[in-house]
């Protein structure tokens, strides 16, 4: 049973299991799709983890009593904001996922028959798929009035991130060269550029 019948509540639920749902499809998708060369260390591992109980943490909150005490009241715009986000990084999320195809994968690694992706969706930006996920965090922290779990998520990906993007960038540089630095100089990082 839901804790509350709060709006805001429930479309972060909403959102949620739609992300969910998204992510589902494209993994099965990549499944059978091995790595030939992987960019992973324990540490990449021990942020991830931490990162999905961030990503998972609300569901204690909306489904028990036992964060309770953490609860703050939120302004009522700071949720509509949320939602707004929200379904923007579900948007960035499906986006990205449909146009990386089967070159996504949850750690570092470089596929047998990986190709640079520099169409649709990264036309413009390097990292939506990344992008999705701080909106996420952005809207987890507007939508839910609790400091566990709204925040659980920002502070758990924002560190991921910060050490992820320049090794990814590095890889990709040492994989596909002048092609990927070209890319990089068309693109924004995790701003989308629209001009040239
Ligand atoms: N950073 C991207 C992709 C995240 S998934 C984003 O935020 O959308 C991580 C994997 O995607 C990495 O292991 C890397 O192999 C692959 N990758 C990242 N950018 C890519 C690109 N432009 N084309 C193909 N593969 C890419």
């Amino acid at each position: 049973m839901l804790r509350s019948e709060n709006i805001f509540d429930i479309i972060f639920l909403i959102g949620f299991v739609a992300g969910s749902v998204i992510r589902k499809v494209y993994t099965a998708r990549c499944r059978g799709h091995k790595a030939a060369r992987r960019h992973f260390t324990v540490s990449d591992t021990a942020l991830i983890t931490l990162a999905g109980v961030g990503m998972v943490a609300p569901l204690i909150y909306l489904f028990s009593s036992w964060m309770d005490c953490a609860d703050y009241d939120l302004p009522v715009w700071m949720g509509w904001t949320g939602t707004v986000a929200f379904a923007g990084a579900l948007v960035l999320l499906w986006r990205s996922h449909a146009d990386l195809g089967a070159n996504w994968s949850a750690i570092l690694q470089i596929r047998p028959e990986h190709s640079l992706v520099t169409h649709g969706i990264y036309r413009y930006i390097r990292h939506p798929m990344y992008a999705a996920h701080l909106l996420w965090a952005i809207a987890q922290a507007l939508l839910l009035g609790n400091w566990l779990a709204g925040w659980a998520f920002m502070v758990t990906f924002v560190p991921l991130y910060l050490l992820r993007v320049p090794r990814e960038e590095e890889m990709m540089l040492e994989q596909f060269g002048q092609a990927y630095r070209d890319y990089m100089s068309r693109t924004g990082r995790m701003i989308p550029r629209f001009w040239r």
